[in-house]
């Protein structure tokens, strides 16, 4: 006998018992006739209630976990874990769940199966699935087109930097205890002022999501309107917004901030104008951060600085003279290699890495 006949017979056979006998809901712990009651899971061949069963899938799907749609119960003899068995798209079927719920279960499944994928992410325009090239750090959307970086979410932009405050913040925290040891002291303090200030501009400000502008905000609820063109956002989590469904559909971005002053200690209270403020202050951040380039070779990673903003973006990184380009990070010459004896122009003449414009 074939695997699945001898399964299609295990499974008939079950059904002819629960037909003809009383069977107990291993949730409810009621009795039921009939295999029409039950929902009978294959392969562990476990029975429960329709009823307990529904509730059981039900709030699963409607919390997004559905990759604990299995068998509830523990399997014989083993420490507490769970029996194992997947409930499937046809089990959910057979429990009349309705249409809408189907549908939920499909996308959180898709969405799922879309996350584990190596080629495969998520468009930050249209939010659907897109293919991804992790060694280029692009990201193409199949559905509307946006082609964007993978680090910033921007539109894609080859050969420059990303040009977000978050990411540089990511970098010098990695690279903090590296930091605080540096010998060179001037660009130790200056790194650790500009740490300090991107924590404080990402705190208190937020980009808006339709025109990109950075609003800031001392106190107040959640839902923010952006002074440059009138839209509303979540402060929370950065989405778009119309009006208070969006609190209530997602609790967890529903809150008010107290007004924190305390940060701002050694402002005077009395002359402090937040807005005009934090605009000085993210410009000149963003100069600041715009300076700073980690040096490509994974041994090292050190934070360089390019001084002369004119000068070819050529950098040789101060902890272990390789040369690499301040544009796109690529590694120019090796420490090893006498920079003259290879061809380290020809970077610059091929890529659009020559200058990197900082006014
Ligand atoms: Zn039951
Ligand atoms: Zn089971
Ligand atoms: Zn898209
Ligand atoms: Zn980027
Ligand atoms: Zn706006
Ligand atoms: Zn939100
Ligand atoms: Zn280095
Ligand atoms: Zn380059």
């Amino acid at each position: 006998m074939k695997q699945e006949e001898f399964v299609d017979e295990q499974i008939r056979s079950r059904l002819h018992v629960l037909e003809l006998n009383y069977e107990r809901c291993q949730i409810c712990l009621e009795d039921f006739i009939g295999s029409s009651h039950f929902l009978l899971l294959n392969p562990c061949m476990h029975v429960f209630c329709k009823q307990c069963m529904r509730d059981f899938c039900e709030n699963l799907i409607n919390e997004g976990s559905v990759e604990k749609l299995q068998c509830p119960l523990l399997a014989p003899d083993s420490n507490k874990k769970q029996c194992g068995s997947h409930i499937r798209e046809t089990d959910l079927i057979h429990l009349d769940l309705s249409q809408e719920l189907l549908e939920k279960f499909n996308k959180f499944a898709v969405s799922k199966a879309i996350d584990q994928m190596e080629d495969y992410g998520w468009c930050p325009q249209c939010e659907s699935p897109a293919e991804v090239e992790k060694v280029k750090g692009r990201g193409y959307c199949v559905t509307c087109g946006f082609i964007f970086c993978l680090k910033c979410n921007q539109t894609y932009h080859m050969f420059k930097r990303c040009e977000n405050l978050k990411i540089t913040l990511e970098m010098l925290d990695q690279n903090m205890s590296d930091l605080k040891s540096g010998k060179n002291v001037s660009l130790k303090e200056e790194l650790l002022s500009l740490t300090m200030d991107l924590h404080y501009i990402n705190k208190h400000t937020r980009k808006c999501p339709t025109c990109d502008f950075r609003i800031s905000k001392i106190e107040g609820c959640n839902k923010m309107t952006c002074s440059q063109c009138g839209n509303y956002f979540c402060w929370a989590c950065g989405t778009k917004i119309k009006g208070y469904d969006h609190f209530q559909n997602n609790p967890n971005c529903w809150g008010a901030l107290e007004a924190d002053i305390a940060d701002r200690m050694d402002l005077n209270e009395n002359d402090f104008n937040g807005r005009e403020f934090e605009m000085e202050l993210i410009s000149q951040v963003k100069q600041r951060a715009d300076c700073f380039c980690l040096c490509p070779n994974p041994e090292c990673s050190y934070f360089n600085r390019k001084s002369d903003v004119t000068k070819i973006n050529d950098i040789e990184c101060e902890r272990c003279h390789t040369h690499f380009c301040f544009s796109c990070n690529e590694v120019i010459a090796t420490p090893t290699q006498a920079r003259e004896g290879t061809d380290y122009l020809s970077h610059f003449k091929v890529s659009d890495c020559y200058y990197k414009d900082l006014s």
